[in-house]
């Protein structure tokens, strides 16, 4: 088993890219994770977890869950970054709140100068031309309130996987991330062969470079996690000298946390919502005809925002700390944010992706669906997971897909044992005809 997720193919046949995947010789069928997945993308089979490639929205929820370590995210390495003659990091502002906020954002991008890269250009930069093409949308678009962000590409996923209706809703803006890479690669350094490599939270980031979603190819070489560099970063900030870097506003560092976006938006109607189980409440409260009247949400996967993403190392909640006690400290640049000549809109369409459907032939999936619905009625209803699938109905769901049998079900184990050892008993009392003299 490779442990990279299995099944499906995404749009042009391919299959599908996940940066989450699993480590099979740390896995020890615990089913800790299966219960967690926000899509109900895993399965413990003969004692190992698997993902359902077209289920998983890379939120890293997994990651952050299993108790032996055995999900991870697949990222670049500093020395691929460094293979490049000219290399450009574009960090995450959450990058920030991994360091006390006594030492200076100059500081901690001179670290990253210091590990070899020649130039750095601040995400949280691009985050304001983010935030000035937003209030645009949201006073010139006719389209249906409230506008979501798709900052978070673990958001956009979730709505083309579990909440397909609410596509039209998606702010058709690229994230700042890409923002940053293009301005890197055609404003300040047009036709030179650079590598820009983002610095990065969130698992999602890795994917979403590999398969964008809302935009045809990314402008980011490669994604390196926090985690992977954090070591040696913190030498390399302990000898950075205070030459100054940082361009970045106090309303773009923030975008790192949650209300970032909507605070630097200025707008009165707005929701803010993190954590991947509150953006699920909210995006079925939406569904149900609710927040009409708001006319911008922001959600994020991770709990405190980018700060809790599974490629941090900071615990989210102290970061986020950090980060507040920064942004306090800090005065706004007085040169202005550079400006990107391109277009931020989208250039290819997001499409839904039903995970659920049962069977493309319409009438196939009801009749799947109506023997669905009785396996479950039939199975206990403890949605207890020893059987490797998240809860009974989609254990029945597996069953009527081929992917599992009843008897995965331990009550439904021991009630046909019980009933073959009945059968067995009666068996042994059985006597041959001739010696039958009842
Ligand atoms: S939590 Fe999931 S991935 Fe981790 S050991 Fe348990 S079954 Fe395996
Ligand atoms: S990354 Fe998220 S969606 Fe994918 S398998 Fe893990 S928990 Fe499920």
């Amino acid at each position: 088993m490779s442990g990279l997720p299995e099944g499906g193919l995404a749009e042009g046949g391919l299959p599908y890219f996940h940066s989450v995947t699993l480590d099979p010789d740390k896995c020890v069928g615990c089913t800790t994770c299966i219960k967690k997945c926000p899509t109900e993308a895993i399965r413990v089979r003969k004692g190992k977890a698997r993902i359902i490639a077209e289920r998983c929205i890379d939120c890293g929820e997994c990651i952050r869950t299993c108790p032996h370590g055995a999900k991870k995210a697949l990222s670049d390495s500093l020395s691929r970054a460094l293979s490049f003659r000219y290399k450009v990091a574009i960090p995450a502002p959450s990058l920030y709140s991994q360091f006390d906020d006594a030492i200076s954002l100059d500081r901690i991008l001179g670290g990253l100068l210091g590990l070899g890269f020649d130039e750095v250009y601040e995400v949280a930069e691009a985050a304001d031309l983010v935030t000035a093409a937003t209030k645009r949308l949201i006073a010139e678009s006719e389209g249906p309130r409230p506008i979501i962000s798709t900052a978070c590409p673990a958001l956009v996923k979730i709505v083309q996987v579990r909440f397909p209706s609410l596509i039209p809703h998606l702010a058709p803006l690229l994230p700042p991330m890409e923002v940053a890479a293009r301005i890197v690669k055609e404003v300040l350094h047009p036709g030179e062969e650079i590598g820009v490599f983002f610095v990065s939270p969130c698992a999602g980031k890795v994917t979403a470079v590999r398969s964008p979603l809302g935009y045809q190819k990314s402008a980011v070489d490669g994604v390196i996690g926090i985690k992977d560099i954090y070591l040696p970063l913190r030498a390399a900030v302990a000898k950075a000298p205070e030459s100054r870097l940082s361009r970045a506003t106090r309303a773009g560092i923030r975008w790192a946390e949650p209300e970032g976006e909507t605070r630097a938006l200025g707008l009165g109607k707005t929701v803010a919502v993190d954590g991947i189980a509150n953006v699920i409440g909210v995006l079925e409260a939406l569904e149900n005809g609710k927040l009409k009247d708001v006319d911008y949400l922001e959600a994020l996967a991770c709990p405190a925002g980018c700060m809790g993403g599974p490629l941090t190392v900071e615990n989210p909640y102290i970061a986020r700390g950090k980060l507040s006690q920064r942004v306090a400290g800090l005065q706004d640049p007085t040169d202005a944010t550079r400006p990107y000549p391109g277009s931020l809109d989208w250039d290819a369409p997001i499409k839904p992706r039903p995970s659920r459907l049962l069977d493309g032939d319409m009438l196939k999936a009801m009749i799947m669906l109506e023997e669905m619905e009785h396996r479950t009625s039939l199975l206990p209803g403890l949605d207890c997971g020893a059987c490797g699938s998240p809860t009974c109905q989609s254990l029945a769901e597996d069953v009527v897909r081929g992917t599992a049998v009843e008897t995965d079900c331990i009550f439904k184990l021991r009630e046909t044992v019980r009933v073959l050892a009945g059968q067995l008993l009666a068996l042994e009392e059985l006597k041959p005809p001739g010696l039958d003299k009842d």
